[in-house]
């Protein structure tokens, strides 16, 4: 498949063909479906902004709005040198499925700019998202478009976007909601939200909770401490989950960051490896049975694997010698296209990005709500409105997997494109 964007259309029309039985005579579902494969709208183009040396330096620019039949388009904002057209495109179509998979009211939206952040000062990386902000100018607001941090991109930033935003309101008269309500992923003080540092870790727990009751209905686990995982990347996705599935009674074998892993048959003490990572920068002299490469990790002998840091870490090259029969998919498409196809064929359970790490998403959505009443919940309150979200999602997701008989990953974009199919349709678009 030569691009992301022509990965994600061609998703999207096998999940068409599995669906279509259900939409006979339905009219509007070709037209529908049709437009699916399609952003709404993209757009590109420039920003200027002065550089330190007062110099001027142009940047090039994306933001891509794939559907908003379920509500205003939801996504982050990536800065990276290797940002495309093609890249937000498919990004924006993925997170079109990720709001409706887990039921929350948005459609799909990404960003970019074509960057390398750490070529910026302080004052620049300032300027160029605030310049940002401008050219998005009245395509994005807390009804339209809610943009909230990617690669590369922090609550300063949003921070920063916000502010621009706000003043951008005043200009034009005032604002016609709550501009905090504008971006999510800020910091606490501008309206970000407790618990949202470690939703997403957490949420992939949630989610293998879940998993867990289904597998233990069918005899395969009896106890918790029987599933031994795997756990690739150890920054805010891979501590978080590797934390609470510790301290749920699962048994965290294995953990890597980008320097290699460490292995502890029975368990790894996650808070001192914390405290390790934190004093010596990896995990290198960590005391364990081994120490192994990432590599290893991936092919050891576990019940669950959980990639938690780049993606296209599973390949056609070691799919085969995976071992585990769970994936969870924390990072976003650690999986590649080819090689889920040979997991499928070695009965490798996947549960997808979509799924697995939208706990971040939802408690962006949360901040958002927060932000739009102008009333603040606690972290308890953040975290258990996660859990009830969350748990119904898997569900919706598994009784579809077990109707439609297909794996968990064609199952949740096929629960995902059907709300947002039926979205249109109701809405006779
Ligand atoms: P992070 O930067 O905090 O941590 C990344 C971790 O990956 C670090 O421990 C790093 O050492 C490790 N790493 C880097 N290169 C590696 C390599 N070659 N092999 C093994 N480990 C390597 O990032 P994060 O926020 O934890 O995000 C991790 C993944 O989860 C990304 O794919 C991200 O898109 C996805 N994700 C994050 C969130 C979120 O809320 N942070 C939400 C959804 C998806």
């Amino acid at each position: 498949m030569s691009s992301a964007h022509a990965h994600a259309i061609a998703q999207l029309t096998e999940v068409i063909e599995l669906l279509r039985p259900q939409y006979q005579n339905v009219p509007g579902f070709e037209r529908v479906t049709t437009k699916l494969k399609r952003p709404d709208r993209v757009l590109e183009g420039s920003v200027t902004i002065e550089m330190d040396d007062g110099s001027e330096q142009d940047f090039q620019v994306f933001r891509s709005q794939h559907d908003n039949a379920r509500g205003p388009y939801k996504g982050g904002i990536r800065f990276h040198q290797d940002v495309t057209k093609d890249e937000v495109m498919a990004l924006s179509t993925w997170m079109t499925w990720k709001c409706a998979v887990t039921g929350i009211p948005y459609g799909g939206g990404k960003g970019g700019v074509v960057v390398d952040p750490k070529k910026l000062s302080a004052t620049e990386l300032e300027s160029l998202s605030r310049a940002y902000v401008r050219f998005l100018g009245k395509a994005i607001g807390p009804w339209i478009d809610v943009p909230a941090p990617d690669v590369n991109t922090t609550s300063q930033i949003m921070a920063w976007m916000v502010d621009e935003y706000e003043q951008m309101q005043h200009e034009q008269g005032g604002a016609q909601a709550n501009p905090l309500a504008s971006f999510t992923g800020k910091p606490l003080l501008l309206g970000g939200s407790e618990g949202r540092e470690e939703a997403t870790g957490l949420g992939g727990v949630i989610v293998l909770n879940e998993l867990f009751i289904e597998l233990k209905k069918a005899g395969t686990f009896a106890s918790k401490s029987e599933v031994s995982i795997a756990v690739q990347g150890f920054g805010n996705v891979g501590y978080w989950f590797s934390h609470h599935a510790a301290q749920q009674g699962y048994k965290v074998v294995a953990i890597s960051d980008s320097r290699g892993g460490v292995y502890s048959a029975q368990g790894l003490d996650i808070p001192a490896l914390l405290v390790h990572k934190q004093k010596h920068g990896s995990l290198e002299t960590f005391k364990c049975d081994k120490h192994l490469s990432n590599a290893e990790l991936l092919e050891l002998d576990v019940s669950l694997l959980v990639p938690s840091a780049l993606e296209n870490v599973i390949t056609v090259k070691n799919a085969g010698k995976v071992r585990a029969k769970y994936i969870l998919e924390l990072a976003n498409g650690p999986v590649t296209p080819d090689a889920d196809a040979v997991l499928e064929k070695n009965a490798v359970t996947v549960i997808p990005d979509v799924l697995a790490n939208a706990g971040g998403v939802t408690t962006s959505y949360f901040e958002w709500v927060q932000n739009l009443h102008g009333y603040y919940w606690s972290k308890d309150e953040v975290l258990g409105k996660l859990e009830t979200l969350l748990q119904t999602a898997f569900q919706e997701m598994w009784q579809q997997k077990k109707s439609l008989k297909v794996s968990a990953r064609m199952a949740t974009y096929a629960t995902a494109v059907k709300r947002v199919i039926d979205a249109h349709l109701l809405r006779g678009r």
